[in-house]
């Protein structure tokens, strides 16, 4: 101990400490810009309250808000080989792939857990935007062959929640694979009559929604989601119109039936379980 550690380190710790925790006490909204608190942003689960815009939310969150919390199981992800094409844009792929798993402390943009929904056992398949924006690889096909064989063994009901950009560029046509591979497996699911629910989330482009993810029993979305193939900039300089603002949100979708319900987040347990009492009594 002396005058360093004693006196200054703990001033010094203080200053940094009080500095970091300003910079995350205050939240801007993505879409009306208004700050919010953010303990009450995490109470009100990631949803703005002065305009109800559903921002992203944390696995770990998801989980809880779904599952009852004592039953939560976390069902593994298989290992493979991490670059097979050896790809390299402005970085290795490799090394986007170790920044992704530091930063996320995930294998990669997909995690499944099983457990109970107001007591209907269900796998859940979660997408996680913040690993390379949710992108479709080989090991996110596997994961989603790996859910629906769980389901398979459990005798349970599959439900995904998408964000995604669609596939992930850096393993070219081995990621476009993962669309036909994830087709197939879901049908596996559909074989043995089990339910297969969607909650989309934002956003879910590209080749996620050119495959698994249009192909539930049921359809949900969250407030907002966007939600479509292609993006609205190369859709209007194709087609050469202006496109309505709402265009590609799930409440448009809704509106031209390609989507069941659009669920605020704080209904979404609610409204899951019903729907799992249904296939239960049917
Ligand atoms: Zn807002």
């Amino acid at each position: 101990m002396n005058w360093i550690t004693d006196k200054v380190l703990p001033k010094f710790k203080a200053l940094v400490k009080k500095e970091n925790s300003e910079e995350v006490l205050w939240i801007k909204c993505k879409s009306c810009d208004q700050m919010i608190f953010h303990k009450e942003h995490d109470s009100n689960l990631n949803v703005c309250k002065s305009c109800g815009y559903h921002d992203f939310m944390k696995i770990e969150n998801r989980t809880k808000l779904l599952l009852d919390e004592e039953t939560i199981e976390n069902v593994k992800l298989n290992k493979i080989e991490d670059d097979p094409l050896d790809f390299k844009d402005l970085k290795k792929y490799s090394d986007r792939l170790k920044i992704a798993r530091n930063k996320t402390n995930s294998y990669d943009a997909i995690s499944i857990k099983y457990g109970l929904i107001n007591k209907n056992p269900c796998v859940l398949l979660l997408f996680d935007f913040s690993f390379m924006g949710g992108s479709m690889g080989r090991s996110v096909g596997d994961a989603i062959i790996k859910a629906v064989d769980t389901a398979i063994e459990k005798n349970c009901a599959l439900l995904i929640i998408p964000s995604s950009g669609g596939a992930r560029m850096q393993e070219g046509i081995l990621s476009l694979m993962q669309m036909p591979r994830s087709v197939v497996a879901i049908q596996k699911l559909k074989d043995k009559c089990l339910p297969y629910i969607v909650l989309l989330s934002n956003p879910t482009t590209g080749g996620v929604t050119a495959s698994f993810a249009m192909l539930g029993d049921i359809h949900l979305a969250e407030p907002g989601a966007v939600i479509g193939f292609a993006g609205r900039r190369v859709i209007e300089e194709t087609v050469k119109e202006k496109l309505p603002d709402d265009f590609q949100k799930s409440e448009y979708l809704l509106e031209h039936g390609m989507i069941d319900r659009v669920v605020e987040r704080k209904n979404q347990k609610k409204e899951i379980t019903q729907i799992l009492d249904f296939f239960k009594s049917n």
